[in-house]
């Protein structure tokens, strides 16, 4: 049963994650119950809209317990990324442009779940958004079970060699529990730490 999805979120979160599965169950697990930890909490969801792959996994469970889901599909990926007619809201924009800065507005927070191209290019838009001070809201990379390590490795050889700095570095919260991320996430919006609704 749908659980019915608050008026006024205690947080909305920006969850970016492969239209893909993957291969790894463990992926499609976490982001599950990331989906279910944002209903739980009285949250919000924003993603790409789609019912593919993680993407389809996150909003599915976010819904089944009670989030409100804000999904935002440019019209030209609406068949492609099987656009999630169930969200509570679904935008069909023009353009991939328009797609992203209607999630970045919506959302509080961003987490990056494993995924492929498309999600780290929003992830490194949304921290580099930040370095440049166009938003003040933190970025996190879900590093589960190493999937980022190399990148991660990638992003300090940056700062040894000279083009990025710890400053930058430190706007990006990363770990391998999806868990304590995301309530580090949520304690860096300076939001109250969100608790399980009917939970004592
Ligand atoms: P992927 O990680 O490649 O499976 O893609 C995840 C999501 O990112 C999908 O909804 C893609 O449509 C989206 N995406 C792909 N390219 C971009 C881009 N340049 N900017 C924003 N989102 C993108």
């Amino acid at each position: 049963m749908t659980a019915a999805s608050p008026a006024q979120p205690a947080f909305s979160i920006c969850v970016y994650c492969g239209s893909r599965p993957g291969t790894q169950a463990a992926h499609a697990q976490t982001a599950r119950a990331v989906g279910r930890w944002i209903g739980e909490r009285g949250g919000q969801l924003v993603y790409g809209g789609g019912r593919s792959g993680l993407m389809g996994q996150v909003a599915d469970a976010a819904l089944a317990a009670g989030a409100r889901v804000v999904g935002v599909i440019p019209q030209s990926l609406v068949d492609r990324e099987h656009a999630h007619r169930s969200c509570t809201e679904l935008h069909v924009v023009q353009t991939m442009h328009e797609r992203k800065r209607l999630m970045a507005e919506r959302a509080d927070a961003f987490l990056a779940l494993p995924g492929g191209i498309g999600t780290m290019e929003e992830f490194f838009e949304a921290w580099t958004w930040r370095q440049l001070g166009y938003h003040d809201k933190p970025v996190g990379l879900l590093n589960q079970d190493g999937y980022y390590d190399a990148l991660l490795q990638f992003m300090r050889d940056g700062v040894r060699g000279g083009f990025m700095d710890e400053e930058q570095m430190r706007f990006v919260a990363t770990g391998s529990q999806w868990q304590p991320l995301l309530e580090e996430l949520i304690h860096r919006t300076g939001f109250p730490a969100p608790m399980r609704l009917g939970a004592v």
